[in-house]
């Protein structure tokens, strides 16, 4: 369980974060898919400047990243790890976003919404998470979203570290394709798995840490920025100001890190 650290003063906190908080309140999940709109309307809503070689709106003709994603995803079909773990589920949730995003989100695993869709964070967790990501000034589409399991465990159960261990390669290698400049993990085993580390949430949390690629020959650059920052179910279920203000102070700290400036206007 996540350790909660109290800001030196909460009250403060509130003030400076009315606004994250605000941009925080829970909607309703809009439908995703890639942009078709025009390329033009789409540059201009678009807060991030495109990645040099990458379609804004539309990935056609595929760009090199949407490229090794897919491989990365036929490898994982292929491989089927989570075989080894005899789970029963309806859809692989293998994830979704902009191949070319600059701000990557990495979640646990698949529960029973994601399952029956196919894809990752369309539940409740899921419509805090696109609050947050409106918040910071992006459309959901602008990011990439992957779990670290890529099927649903039994029974929602934590990944355990076999699980874990047997799932991460893919993501490894889902970051490696995509290059994100920043990554958020949500949640203690996104962030210990994407860390390599044992350490607690409260200890991790909040503090700029850094993916290195194991695979150190093939991928030698894959150096990211990772934010940790607690789980949406977690703040769901811990929905205080001072817990909302926390994970708005680590999106703050990504936000800068990427030169974003979040939403002109609160979502309503
Ligand atoms: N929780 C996660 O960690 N991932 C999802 O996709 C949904 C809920």
């Amino acid at each position: 369980m996540a350790t909660v650290r109290k800001p030196a003063d909460p009250a403060a906190l509130v003030r400076q974060n009315a606004l994250g908080v605000a941009l925080m309140g829970i909607e309703a999940v809009p439908a995703f898919t890639r942009s078709a709109a025009p390329e033009v309307a789409a540059a201009a809503a678009r807060k991030l400047p495109p990645v040099e070689g990458c379609p804004d709106a539309v990935d056609y003709p595929p760009s090199p990243q949407s490229k090794a994603l897919e491989a990365v995803r036929q490898r994982y079909l292929a491989d089927a790890p989570h075989n080894a773990f005899g789970y029963s589920f309806t859809n692989l949730v293998f994830g979704e976003g902009d191949p070319c995003a600059k701000l990557m989100f990495i979640g646990e695993a698949p529960g029973a919404d994601e399952d029956r869709t196919g894809r990752p964070f369309v539940g409740r967790a899921g419509a805090l998470l696109n609050n947050m990501i409106k918040a910071m000034g992006l459309r959901r589409q602008d990011v990439y979203i992957a779990n670290v399991l890529k099927v649903r465990p039994p029974n929602n159960a934590t990944p355990t570290h076999e699980e874990r261990a047997a799932s991460a390669p893919y993501l490894f290698d889902q970051i490696a394709a995509i290059r994100p400049q920043v990554i958020v993990t949500l949640g203690l085993p996104a962030t210990q798995v994407v860390l390599g580390s044992d350490q607690s949430m409260g200890r991790l949390r909040s503090i700029w840490g850094e993916f290195r690629h194991p695979d150190t020959k093939r991928h030698p650059d894959v150096i990211v920025p990772v934010m940790p920052t607690y789980h949406p179910a977690y703040l769901l279920r811990a929905y205080t100001a001072e817990n909302r203000n926390m994970v708005w102070a680590d999106l703050k700290k990504a936000m800068d890190k990427l030169g974003l400036k979040g939403a002109a206007t609160p979502a309503q």
